[in-house]
């Protein structure tokens, strides 16, 4: 017989590591903006993956380019050149402004790989003495789970029993350009970002912030990495969240929805003085820059080339700004949002961002909580404005119950 959610759910228990709490819900099959569990029960994905499905579930021109390549060649290592591998360089080179591509698989390689390419930068060009480079990060930031990146997280459950940590890193208040300056100095290899701060909440600094870090790291010669793992890739309304300032970073880090929600990819993309650095056996990755995850990739950048998604984000983006701030006072206390992604903050008599999540799940709309009462919003840029509507609607019978 096969096995239901709760069987499944209870399966899972013994013999897979509980790092996860997952809301109870088994998904079996997705199309779109739309998954389905085990028992054919549907659900709005409003949660998109971490934006890892910016293009929805199985977009069709990213399931047929995963297809076409499957059946020619998957992996070579990087021992051997591919022939998918040029194409989505230079495919993303155009897409960013920028010039080469480190290829890596999962955000959090992308960002291990940017410490060392701004500390290696530190040491070759700008003349930090050896073992002296540091980089500038700001609070509640999210890069991944590494030892190193764990090594400069403000989050407690992130970093608590997991020392020792590396260092060679400064924390700074976000949004803060002063604090920033006056942590900058001529040891500093790089200040690292995140243009709007994912999993601390959606957090969008002021106007001017991300302008200014750029102009601060200019005028004090070190490298300006913008972590757009999450706010990359047409999420705001723009193809980059530095965009909304003109801003273009020396590394500007991607990954989540450039492997289409169908495989791991990630990138390094900079300046040519930046990422000329590396040199043969410093970095590698036997899966990066692997034919498949090359593949997908160019078909997720053809996507964006045509605007569609973006303009899509935007213009939903008002739909979405407009819903919440009608909720405030009722059950919402304060949201953030930029494109078609919010930060909502629930009143916390009504429930914590937990039990408006299992709320919402039972209403059939996929949504997770972040930091205490406060739920993300982030759904496919497919998303129609009936399905973001029913969405807006669903919140509001929820804090209403
Ligand atoms: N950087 C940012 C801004 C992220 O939001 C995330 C994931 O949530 C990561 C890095 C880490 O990505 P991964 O989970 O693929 O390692």
């Amino acid at each position: 017989p096969t096995r239901t959610s709760a069987d499944l759910i209870r399966a899972e228990e013994p013999v897979v590591a509980h790092n996860y709490h997952p809301l109870p819900v088994v998904v079996a099959r997705a199309e779109g903006t739309w998954v389905e569990d085990v028992e054919g029960r549907r659900y709005l994905d409003m949660l998109a993956g971490y934006s890892a499905l910016n293009f929805g579930h199985r977009h069709p021109a990213l399931i047929e380019a995963a297809h076409r390549q499957l059946d020619q060649l998957t992996l070579t290592s990087r021992a051997f050149h591919n022939d998918r591998l040029a194409e989505f360089a230079e495919r993303l080179a155009e897409l960013t402004g920028l010039d080469m591509v480190l290829p890596m698989n999962t955000g959090a390689e992308a960002v291990e790989s940017a410490v060392k390419v701004a500390r290696k930068w530190a040491y070759d060009v700008k003349g930090v003495p050896d073992g002296q480079a540091t980089i500038v990060v700001a609070a509640e930031n999210f890069h991944g789970r590494t030892t190193t990146i764990v090594s400069f997280s403000t989050d407690e459950t992130a970093r608590s029993g997991f020392g020792p940590f590396t260092p060679g890193f400064r924390i700074v208040p976000y949004d803060d350009l002063a604090a920033l300056e006056a942590a900058v100095d001529e040891t500093t290899a790089a200040v690292l970002i995140e243009p709007v701060q994912g999993e601390a909440g959606v957090v969008i600094p002021a106007p001017g912030y991300l302008a200014g870090v750029r102009e601060l790291t200019r005028r004090e010669g070190c490298l300006f990495i913008a972590d757009e793992i999450q706010s990359g890739l047409g999420r705001t309304g723009r193809t980059f969240a530095v965009e909304h300032e003109d801003v273009v970073p020396d590394m500007l880090l991607l990954g989540k929805a450039l492997g289409g929600g169908i495989v791991p990819v990630s990138a390094v993309v900079a300046r040519r003085e930046v990422l000329g650095v590396l040199h043969p056996g410093e970095h590698g990755s036997t899966f990066g820059g692997n034919p498949l995850a090359a593949a997908v990739g160019t078909a997720v950048i053809d996507l964006l080339r045509t605007g569609e998604f973006q303009r899509r984000a935007a213009a939903l983006g008002v739909v979405l700004r407009d819903g919440l701030a009608e909720l405030v006072g009722d059950g919402v206390v304060g949201f953030r949002a930029r494109g078609l992604w919010a930060g909502v903050d629930i009143d916390p008599t009504i429930g914590t961002g937990r039990e408006i999540s299992e709320r919402l799940m039972r209403e059939g709309i996929l949504v997770k909580d972040t930091h205490g009462s406060t739920i993300r919003l982030a759904p496919p840029l497919t998303v129609t404005e009936e399905e973001l509507r029913s969405a807006l609607a669903a919140l509001k019978r929820v804090l209403a119950a």
